[in-house]
């Protein structure tokens, strides 16, 4: 299966995929998330939401990424940079297990999601889906839904809730990707009759509405006009009061902008795995980066 296949994967990120999915695991569960300052067994909860070690990620006998750590700081923008074909897309869905849906993929090394981590036996990927939503570059919204139900439609799946609380939700996320200003008065309109732009945000809010800690954009405005991904852009300085954010892009323009740490990603021989090569503050990596390739790559001498 084309490892893009948006539709099959966005199914697998919502609840739809505790039903359908083959890739379900029983009952083992990552406990519901800590939103206290202490961390479970006391110690004071580091800054770094996600904290990434010594992964390595394999499609079959291809080795796409190597030894790659991180710590993801909370409520801050991570953006992801560097060539095609470096690894960007197969780390951001090692963040939530969405590479499982490729046959063959697999990692080795540590995901630590607020302590938890997320490869451990028996942990249920549904559940750490949840928990890490995923934003795609096609906006994916289901189309015989209308926008309310599109927000809605993972929560509905987790049980009945009332109708007062499920309208609080939805304005909520929709205000939040910054969104429903264009939309309050036609909530029962079809979710795919609104515009390309206006879609990927009704698809952030879908995601938002399942109250995730961390949510991952892969390209999320890459295919969109420059209006609508300057309101993605904005959405984003109140998106990271609440979660944590990755984001993939293309644009460095756009990651110098919205995020506040650069990860860029290299690979340094044809043929090697991907690797981190450097991750520091965004001002730092975009005005004086430690590694020449960095350099080379945010001032556009390749890519
Ligand atoms: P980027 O997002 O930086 O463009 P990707 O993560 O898409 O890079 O790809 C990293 C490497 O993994 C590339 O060599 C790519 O061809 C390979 N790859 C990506 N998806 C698959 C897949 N489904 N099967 C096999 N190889 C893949």
């Amino acid at each position: 299966m084309d490892f893009k296949d948006t539709t099959k994967e966005q199914a697998l990120n919502t609840d739809q995929a505790d039903e359908s999915g083959s890739q379900r695991r029983e009952s083992a569960r990552l406990p519901e998330p800590q939103h206290s300052s202490e961390g479970q067994a006391g110690e004071p909860i580091t800054e770094a939401t996600v904290v990434v070690e010594n992964l390595n990620m394999y499609y079959g006998s291809f080795k796409a990424l190597k030894d790659v750590g991180m710590r993801i700081r909370r409520h801050r923008v991570t953006a992801l940079i560097g060539p095609s074909g470096c690894g960007k897309s197969t780390f951001i869905r090692s963040l939530n297990r969405m590479h499982e849906i490729v046959p063959g993929a697999r990692v080795d090394g540590k995901v630590l999601l607020e302590g938890d981590d997320i490869y451990a036996k028996d942990v249920d990927p549904v559940r750490v889906r949840r928990r890490v939503g995923m934003v795609f570059q096609k906006p994916n919204p289901f189309p015989t839904m209308s926008i309310y139900d599109n927000v809605i439609a993972g929560i509905k799946l987790g049980g009945k809730r009332k109708k007062t609380e499920l309208d609080n939700i939805v304005e909520k996320t929709l205000r939040q990707a910054a969104l429903w200003n264009e939309v309050k008065d036609k909530l029962k309109d079809g979710g795919t009759a609104l515009s390309g732009g206006q879609q990927q945000r009704l698809c952030i809010a879908r995601t938002l509405a399942m109250e995730p800690e961390v949510i991952l954009m892969d390209e999320p405005a890459s295919a969109l006009d420059p209006v609508s991904t300057q309101k993605i852009e904005d959405a984003m300085e109140e998106l990271k009061k609440r979660y944590t954010v990755v984001i993939v892009t293309h644009n460095m323009q756009q990651a110098a902008r919205i995020s506040d740490y650069t990860g860029f990603f290299y690979i340094e021989n044809m043929g090697d795995p991907g690797q981190l090569w450097e991750f520091d503050e965004t001002t730092k990596m975009f005005s004086s980066p430690n590694r020449k390739e960095t350099e080379d790559y945010v001032t556009g001498r390749f890519g």
